[in-house]
C-alpha cells in the first residue's frame, strides 16, 4: 500500500543539510571523528549521564550493553513482552534467554507488580537471572520509581531499552539516565534520526570504555592488529553524527510539534464512544513520539482494523501497536508471565500519523478522513 501521509517519517531540513555538508567538507569521512565526540557530549549533557557512546544502531547499543555487563550463555534477562523484536533479539545474541513480563494496561510498559512476581518466582526456582530490561514504550518511561528499587533489592542489573524515549522524563529524570546502562535508537522513524544509529548511555566509565572497545573490533592498544576478544563493527560514522547533532538541537521543537498534533487527536476523539487515547493519557512526561488510540469495538461499533483500512484507502498510514513477544512464533518457547494486557493493547490499539514533519495541511487531511470514517460508520 502506498501512502502520502506516514506514521512518523524523518524530519530533516536546512539545519541537517548544512551539518552534513560541513562534516563532509571537514574531511572527516572515515568512521569516527569530531562530530561523533560532539554528538556524544551533547547527548550525555541532555540526558544527564557522564558517558555516551554513539553506535550504528539501537540494537547494537542493546547488544553491547548486555555483553559489556557480562550477560552471556544461559543467563536470564527479564524484559517486557510489549516491544519491538530488537529488545529480545539482543538478549538472544549474547546466548542469554529472555523472560517476558506483561505490561501495565495504562502505560504499555512493564508491570512492576508482575515483575516482582517474576523475580520471586525466578529466585525460588533458582534460575540464573542477571538483569532486567524494561522498555520505555512509545516514548514513555517505564515506572522506574517502582522498578529501580525492586531490581536493586534482587541485586540485579537494570538495563533499560530507551530506544523510543529520547526526550521523555520520569520523576524529573530523563529516560536513558536510569539503570547501569541504557540504549537509544536514531532509526528513521524515531523521534530524531541519523538515518540509522543508536547510543549507549551510562554513568560507569569502565563500562563506557568497554563498549567503545567492543564496538571497534576489540583492538588491543598496539600498533599491529592484536585481538584477545571477539569484537564488533558497531560505531557511528562522523557524517551521521553530524546529522544527529543537528537533529538533537531541534528535539524540543519537534516534541512541541508532535504534542500539538496529539492535543488535536485528544480533542477529536474525546466525544467518540469506545475510543481512548493511549500514549500520553495521564502522563504528560512522555516525548509525544507516537499517538495511538484504543478502540473498544462493543462501544464504538467498529474495530481498530476497520479504521486502519479506511485510512489506508485514503493513503494515510496507521499501524497496530507492537505485537507482544510471547505471541511471536520465534519466541514461542520463551518463559513468560502473562496477564493478557499486552495482547489486548495489540488487538485494540492503532497508532495514528504522529510525525513532527507533517504540515498543517497534512494534519487537516488526516482529520477530514477521520470525520469521513465516523460518518461512514453511522
Ligand atoms: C527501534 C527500537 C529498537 C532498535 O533500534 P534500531 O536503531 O532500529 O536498531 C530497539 N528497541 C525498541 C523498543 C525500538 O523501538
Amino acid at each position: 500500500m502506498a501512502f502520502d501521509i506516514f506514521l512518523s517519517s524523518p524530519d530533516v531540513g536546512a539545519t541537517e543539510e548544512q551539518a552534513i555538508l560541513d562534516a563532509l567538507h571537514s574531511g572527516w569521512i572515515a568512521p569516527l571523528g569530531p562530530m561523533v565526540d560532539g554528538f556524544e557530549d551533547d547527548m550525555a549533557g541532555r540526558i544527564g549521564v557522564s558517558h555516551a557512546v554513539a553506535l550504528s544502531s539501537g540494537t547494537a547499543a542493546l547488544h553491547l550493553a548486555l555483553l559489556a555487563t557480562g550477560i552471556g550463555k544461559d543467563d536470564i534477562v527479564v524484559t517486557s513482552t510489549m516491544t519491538f523484536a530488537a529488545t529480545a533479539n539482543a538478549i538472544v545474541y549474547t546466548g542469554a534467554r529472555p523472560f517476558f513480563v506483561d505490561v501495565d494496561p495504562g502505560s504499555g510498559c512493564m508491570d512492576p507488580g508482575l515483575l516482582a512476581e517474576a523475580l520471586e518466582l525466578l529466585r525460588r526456582t533458582g534460575q540464573p537471572v542477571k538483569a532486567v530490561m524494561p522498555v520505555d514504550l512509545l516514548g514513555r518511561a517505564a515506572d522506574y520509581t517502582q522498578i529501580e528499587p525492586l531490581v536493586a533489592s534482587y541485586d540485579l542489573m537494570l538495563i533499560p531499552d530507551a530506544a523510543e524515549a529520547l526526550g521523555a522524563t520520569h520523576g524529573g529524570r530523563a529516560a536513558g539516565s536510569f539503570g547501569l546502562a541504557a540504549a537509544l535508537s536514531f532509526n528513521g522513524n524515531k523521534i530524531i534520526t541519523t538515518s540509522g544509529g543508536g547510543m549507549l548511555l551510562t554513568n560507569d566509565a569502565a563500562l563506557a570504555s568497554k563498549v567503545r572497545y567492543l564496538a571497534t573490533q576489540a583492538r588491543q592498544p598496539v600498533i599491529w592488529y592484536e585481538h584477545t576478544d571477539i569484537g564488533y563493527n558497531y560505531r557511528m560514522s562522523n557524517l551521521l553524527a553530524a546529522l544527529g547533532r543537528a537533529q538533537l538541537s531541534r528535539l524540543d521543537a519537534m516534541m512541541v510539534r508532535r504534542a500539538a498534533l496529539r492535543d488535536r487527536y485528544k480533542a477529536f476523539w474525546a466525544d467518540v464512544p469506545g475510543v481512548t487515547i493511549f500514549a500520553g493519557d495521564g502522563d504528560e512526561h512522555d516525548n509525544k513520539w507516537l499517538t495511538s488510540v484504543l478502540v473498544d469495538p462493543a462501544q464504538a461499533g467498529w474495530t481498530s482494523e476497520d479504521l486502519r483500512l479506511f485510512l489506508a484507502e485514503a493513503r494515510i498510514e496507521s499501524r497496530p501497536l507492537w505485537k507482544p513477544m510471547h505471541l511471536q512464533p520465534v519466541f514461542a518457547d520463551a518463559a513468560a508471565l502473562i496477564t493478557g494486557s499486552s495482547q489486548r493493547l495489540f488487538e485494540t490499539g492503532l497508532t495514528l500519523p504522529s510525525g513532527s514533519v507533517l504540515t498543517d495541511q497534512e494534519h487537516n487531511r488526516v482529520f477530514e478522513v477521520l470525520v469521513k470514517f465516523l460518518e461512514s460508520r453511522q
